[in-house]
């Protein structure tokens, strides 16, 4: 299948935005009602195939701040609902993305550039974490306590922090809204959404998804989205002590900027940054298991997830037999369009990225590195057929060394460094040896080997795998990562405590007052 099969053309296109509600210029900011917003035009272009799909309006400070207000009229209201109740607006949420699964999948598809199983995939999370989010509204427990004074309790409750800021990425643009947005809703908290400039579009499309609810319940206001650049609403929104807690995933610059700015309020943060992960396959490692998980960890969502697979450490007696697997798995590596069934790896988000992905190629040529497969630029499909839109790339395999300065760097593009190790601690050293902390796997038979990776002395990362590659987490787990990935957990486990306040309370039902300690205070 090639292009003719795979592609849109603009009536299509139209008919999807149209289903989804979307105009063919589109306001990017939703509050009480879809604004007038006083940013720029941007035309969205279809890294799939660069035609235009939509001109979105983006907003300003102004516009942020009526979406503040409103958010901020809504929420005594919503924070007095009951957590089941609200979960019951969540459950209807879920509903709904389950009806637009297929139309919001296919835009994700083509304003992101993933493959098609990649964008349903997306709201599929969505779907999933709206249940999870459905649940946990009847389970915000907090702890009892035995008090150490005679006729007194003491426990701990959880109330909503209030307005939840939330900034986020290209390249998951629905479902990490989802992961904030849904949970921070159960907990009784608004959210006040900025996505990212290459994104707008979905963005609009759930907003429009949500709101169908949100009307239905008279609860309009409990989401609101701020379309907008990161130096002019982003840097608003981190600045405004009327949100008291700023959810932002992005570039570790973007999070370090965050953490100050936020940091010098006093705000909190929850940090979701750049990864560089790593696999580590030791001899006994199985190659059927470990090549499959290396390629998807690799190629998936073009080498643009926080999580990819950046890094494969390769233990010297397998070295030479697995690069050769490598290879051979590369070399039969889908290019093409996204909505293509048969497409392993879609485009990079824009020409910007293409370059990017080039100028880091050429940087590790020069400090040793040796390209051994791709890199370069893709203008047919793997039928032949002409790929339009300048953001096709060959992934690319490069024979590295752990000290290579590029090797700490996390270039969003499909390029997969092999180096190799003599034993565990080399292994497990050469790993660690980068700023960024997220993912990270081990494939091994042996379980003292992958225990010992597991162990303190192990992975330093936020997530580690035995058997199983870096990327494509369960909403069940906590998502996030260490160092410079900057130390947020999202979605499942006890995330949810990010988005509330803990409260100790102590009450005493005797009729006298022992102070704590046995100190005496008496006149
Ligand atoms: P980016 O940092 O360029 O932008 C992310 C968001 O931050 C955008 O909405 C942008 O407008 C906003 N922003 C930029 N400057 C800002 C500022 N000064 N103030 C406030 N907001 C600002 O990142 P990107 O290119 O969209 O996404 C790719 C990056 O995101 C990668 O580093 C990837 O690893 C990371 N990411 C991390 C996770 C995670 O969970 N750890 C998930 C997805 C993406």
């Amino acid at each position: 299948m090639g292009l003719l099969d795979s592609s849109m053309d603009q009536t299509q296109v139209r008919r999807l935005l149209a289903r989804l509600g979307i105009a063919p210029e589109q306001s990017g900011v939703c509050h009480e009602e879809w604004a007038d917003a006083g940013g720029d035009e941007v035309e969205i272009i279809s890294p799939a195939d660069g035609q235009m799909l939509a001109a979105v309006r983006l907003g300003v400070e102004e516009d942020y701040d009526d979406a503040v207000y409103f958010a901020q009229r809504v929420w005594p209201k919503w924070r007095d609902l009951p957590a089941p109740k609200r979960g019951e607006l969540i459950r209807e949420i879920g509903n709904e993305l389950r009806t637009a699964k297929d139309d919001l999948g296919m835009l994700v598809s083509l304003e992101a550039g993933k493959i098609l199983a990649e964008g349903r995939g997306e709201v599929q999370e969505m779907i999933d974490i709206a249940d999870f989010a459905v649940g946990l509204s009847r389970q915000l427990y907090g702890l009892t306590m035995h008090s150490e004074r005679p006729g007194h309790r003491m426990y701990e409750q959880w109330h909503p922090l209030g307005l939840v800021g939330c900034i986020t990425a290209f390249n998951f643009p629905v479902a990490v809204w989802s992961w904030n947005a849904l949970i921070a809703a159960v907990c009784g908290d608004c959210v006040v959404w900025k996505p990212s400039e290459k994104t707008p579009l979905t963005s609009v499309a759930v907003q429009l998804i949500v709101d169908r609810v949100l009307e239905r319940h008279g609860f309009r206001g409990v989401f609101t989205l701020v379309n907008g650049r990161g130096r002019v609403v982003g840097e608003r929104m981190l600045q405004d002590r009327r949100l008291p807690l700023i959810s932002a995933t992005g570039s570790c610059g973007m999070g370090r900027r965050a953490a100050e700015i936020v940091g010098a309020r006093l705000g909190k943060t929850l940090l979701e940054l750049g990864g560089n992960n790593g696999i580590v396959v030791m001899e006994d490692a199985d190659p059927r298991l470990a090549v499959r998980a290396i390629l998807f960890g690799a190629v998936g969502t073009a080498g643009q997830r926080c999580t990819t697979l950046r890094r494969v450490f390769l233990h010297r007696a397998i070295a030479a037999e697995f690069t050769e697997y490598l290879l051979k798995a590369w070399a039969q590596i889908r290019v093409g369009h996204p909505l293509d069934p048969k497409t392993l790896c879609g485009p990079l988000i824009d020409t910007h990225a293409v370059r990017k992905m080039e100028a880091g190629l050429a940087e590790a040529r020069t400090q040793g590195g040796e390209v051994l497969f791709g890199g370069e630029r893709v203008e047919r499909d793997y039928a032949g057929a002409p790929l339009l839109g300048g953001c096709y790339v060959r992934p690319a395999l490069v024979r590295a060394h752990h000290s290579m300065p590029v090797v700490r760097e996390e270039l969003f593009a499909p390029v997969l460094y092999l180096m190799e190790f003599e034993d565990l601690d080399d292994a497990i050293r050469q790993h660690n040896d980068v700023p960024q902390g997220l993912s990270s796997a081990i494939f091994t038979s042996d379980l003292r080997v992958s225990e010992r990776f597991l162990s303190y002395s192990g992975s330093d990362c936020g997530i580690a795998n035995v058997n199983i590659g870096t990327s494509g987490a369960e909403i069940g787990g906590a998502f996030g990562g260490e160092k410079e990935t900057g130390g947020g957990r999202e979605s499942g486990s006890d995330s949810w405590k990010a988005y509330m306040r803990r409260q100790t309370v102590t009450i005493n039902w005797s009729r006298e007052l022992p102070l704590a300690q046995g100190i005496a205070f008496d006149l």
